[in-house]
């Protein structure tokens, strides 16, 4: 039988909320939801406020209200990012480059943005020039229950683009789906000093010998696979102790998975690391980069220091896997401009990976309460989340692995690599054969996961 997988939408906002007290946070939390929107007014819909014309400019937020911008609609920090609103600015006293401040162009809905492709984003602003600028795209449902919420986004240095007070980018440098834009952010913080902003708007000029540098190229986001019907684990850090449990049931339920391998800890010699992950791409399984010594590297002063932990990691794959590749997951899911534009001077089109299924084994491996995993996954898999992040730190959360993986092929989803759901064609293709093993799977499953092994068909 199937189960199904409720989504609760009045838990939303607290279940959220556990990601902002520890350093293993994604970038990019989705914003809370304006309490007095209803679910339904939500979904799919589109921003109601009246469209400007073309080449009608559209101020965003001028920081009047601390609750609302210019368009009616939120605005405001992540939790720990410690912010003092005044009349007319926000100053952001930022500590951490996961931190972000959010305004939305809608109710968290999507916002056709393509009216605007040939204007220009334009923030006046003191203080900082040390921090990223995100247009941030929505997920295809235009629908912020689902996960991920933000889909991707596309992301600028502040450095670049300012001269004074001012910065100016064209929106054509963010490359991301326009007529689902959700927000503009400001995030990737490195530097403590502050900044305050005190106009957000969409002009049609800029002013006359400003200049706008190109874009640089940089990495791809992803926190959801393309291919319909695909479900990939992204595994990062593990234990030396608990490689063989991982390997014996990805064996036995015949997956493919991506390991996120750092490079420090490939050369550890007592680890063994190189070793078993050299066994891991004898048998299928992707390789995938996740830097050298697992900083949030965005956050780091330096140019230098952040391509020093790209570059070694490459060097580290090369020299004791024989093997390159182009996928990278940051550690604790933080990037920002200098981290994607780093990876695209060293990788030719670098995927930065992300996730839409957070197991939250961070949180929950080693507390009290671990079955908060299995909670954590079966929510996050309700909202539509297909790509996955977990570690392998905890004998916890090697227990419900087994159970994720057999769930997910209860309902008919295929269990693949992250490139392979990615439709990269220079991956291997997906064999259904080699997935032919289904197991059932059954609700009442609070039990230990090794009971269920009799059930497969
Ligand atoms: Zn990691």
């Amino acid at each position: 039988m199937r189960p199904t997988v409720s989504l609760a939408w009045a838990s939303l906002s607290t279940s959220l909320s556990p990601l902002f007290f520890a350093s293993a946070v994604q970038l990019l939390p989705p914003p809370p939801i304006p309490s007095r929107f209803t679910a339904a007014f939500i979904q799919n819909q589109t921003a109601s406020f009246p469209h400007p014309k073309n080449g009608t400019p559209l101020v965003i937020d001028t920081f009047t209200d601390p609750d609302r911008n210019d368009l009616g609609f939120w605005h405001g920090p992540s939790t720990s990012l410690a912010s003092e609103h005044g009349n007319g600015y926000v100053r952001l006293y930022s500590s951490d480059p996961d931190q972000n401040y959010h305004t939305e162009l809608g109710p968290a809905t999507c916002f056709d943005m393509q009216p605007y492709k040939h204007m220009y984003l334009h923030v006046v602003f003191s203080g900082s020039t040390k921090f990223s600028v995100s247009l941030n795209q929505h997920n295809q449902k235009c629908d912020s229950r689902r996960s991920p919420f933000l889909e991707t986004w596309d992301t600028v240095e502040a450095e670049r683009y300012s001269r004074g007070n001012d910065l100016y980018v064209p929106l054509a440098h963010f490359d991301i789906d326009q007529s689902r834009t959700v927000s503009v952010s400001f995030h990737g913080f490195f530097s403590r000093e502050t900044l305050t902003l005190y106009k957000v708007e969409i002009v049609t000029e800029i002013p006359w010998g400003f200049y706008i540098p190109p874009k640089l190229e940089n990495g791809k986001l992803y926190l959801h696979c393309t291919r319909p019907n695909s479900f990939a684990f992204g595994i990062d850090d593990g234990m030396p102790h608990l490689v063989q449990d991982v390997m014996k049931i990805l064996e036995e339920e015949k997956i493919l998975v991506t390991f996120f391998v750092v490079g420090a800890g490939l050369r550890d010699k007592e680890a063994n690391f190189s070793q078993v992950y050299k066994e891991m791409l004898r048998r299928g399984h992707q390789i995938a980069l996740h830097s050298d010594t697992h900083q949030q590297i965005e956050g780091l002063d330096t140019i230098k220091a952040i391509d020093e932990e790209i570059v070694h990691n490459i060097e580290t794959f090369q020299r004791l896997l024989g093997i390159q590749s182009r996928y990278f997951r940051p550690p604790y899911g933080t990037v920002g401009a200098r981290t994607r534009q780093r990876l695209a001077a060293y990788l030719k089109d670098p995927r930065i990976i992300n996730w839409s299924v957070d197991v939250e084994d961070w949180l929950w491996a080693e507390s009290k309460t671990p079955e908060r995993q299995r909670d954590a996954f079966f929510r996050d898999v309700g909202r539509g989340g297909n790509l996955v992040v977990m570690h392998y730190l905890s004998p916890t959360t090697v227990q419900y692995f087994r159970e994720f993986i057999r769930f997910v092929k209860s309902i008919n989803v295929d269990i693949m690599r992250v490139d392979q759901c990615l439709e990269d064609p220079d991956s291997p293709p997906f064999d259904p054969y080699r997935y032919r093993q289904r197991g059932r799977y059954r609700v009442e499953s609070n039990r230990n996961p090794e009971d269920q092994q009799g059930e497969t068909g």
